[in-house]
């Protein structure tokens, strides 16, 4: 936003300084205590409330009693709602915007409006309360203090692989959401691309009845899952340590490592480079092979 000047403009919003609110209000991810007593509040004073599917957000409100006009507001809607949610705001009614389960704009629609209110000159004020992402991590003991939410994989597993391949030297944790028909499938994708033995934790129907912890070296949680009848019900987050210093130093130091796979594949099968590459670099040969295979394929 640029000011007359052409120097860039600040905006500062305060309380009282817009006519309505839009408040972002947090809901539960599966146990229905964790809704927030302010939440509840807010929910109860606004005029309109706006949500991701009406129907069920209909049942939430229902169980608290709470009866107020509805507005779908999902990804496919959201351009065309903002113009009437904007005007409502103007004329000073305060809106509050929901998504099925836990913080909206967190992989939820909501992104256009906030931007769009923000721009307006309107307040946008947070409710906070439960997210899936911060709760797993809490939980999950990887280190929090740098992390990388990168929301849902791709569906496809040449994407998924591309897209894990990319984080690869990452040092944060990282962090996914995944839907329980691809979950047994992205932990295949992330035991083969950033190693058998990278720790990982898998957060599994938090709050609710079933909530599990799954914690190991990647192939390993593979293999619990996959024996479990259960395993790949409900929903989970996906947390993997970062890479270790000698992940990230075989990454930095990629083109040296890539050179010397280049000129021992000129002469070798890919087994026996991975094994010699291995006993000169210290380096896994499971992941030096994966990435001699890489190399290969272009
Ligand atoms: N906005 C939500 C939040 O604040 O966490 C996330 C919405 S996103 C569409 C839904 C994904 O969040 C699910 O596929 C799953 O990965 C994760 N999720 C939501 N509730 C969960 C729970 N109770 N346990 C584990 N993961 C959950």
């Amino acid at each position: 936003m640029k000011s007359e000047t052409g120097q860039s403009a600040v905006q500062v919003v305060k309380p009282g300084e817009s006519r309505g609110v839009l408040y972002i209000v947090a809901t539960p991810i599966g146990n229905l205590d964790d809704l927030s007593p302010r939440a509840v509040k807010v929910l109860s004073d606004v005029a309109v409330i706006a949500a991701e599917d009406t129907r069920h957000s209909g049942r939430l409100l229902q169980h608290l009693g709470i009866s107020k006009p509805l507005i779908a507001l999902h990804d496919h809607n959201e351009r065309g709602r903002v113009q009437n949610i904007l005007e409502q705001l103007r004329a000073g009614a305060d809106v509050a915007l929901i998504s099925d389960a836990g913080t909206p704009l967190i992989s939820d629609p909501g992104y256009v409006l906030v931007r769009e209110v923000r721009a307006a000159g309107m307040r946008v004020s947070p409710i906070p309360g439960p997210c899936a992402l911060v709760a797993a991590l809490s939980a999950a003991g990887l280190p929090t203090d740098r992390f990388l939410f990168v929301g849902f994989l791709p569906a496809k597993p040449a994407g998924r692989r591309a897209a894990l391949a990319e984080l690869r030297k990452e040092a944060a944790t990282l962090v996914f959401y995944e839907s329980p028909h691809r979950i047994l499938g992205a932990v295949t994708d992330i035991a083969d691309v950033l190693g058998a033995q990278r720790e990982i934790v898998l957060g599994r129907e938090i709050t609710k009845t079933f909530e599990t912890f799954y914690s190991g070296g990647a192939a390993d949680v593979l293999a619990t899952l996959a024996a479990d009848p259960h395993g790949s019900r409900g929903e989970f987050v996906v947390m993997v340590r970062g890479a270790d210093k000698t992940e990230a130093g075989m990454m930095a130091g990629a083109l040296d490592v890539d050179h010397l796979l280049g000129l021992l594949m000129a002469e070798l099968p890919l087994k026996k480079v991975a094994k010699l590459a291995s006993g000169l670099t210290g380096l896994s040969k499971n992941e030096l092979y994966q990435r001699a295979l890489e190399l290969k394929e272009g």
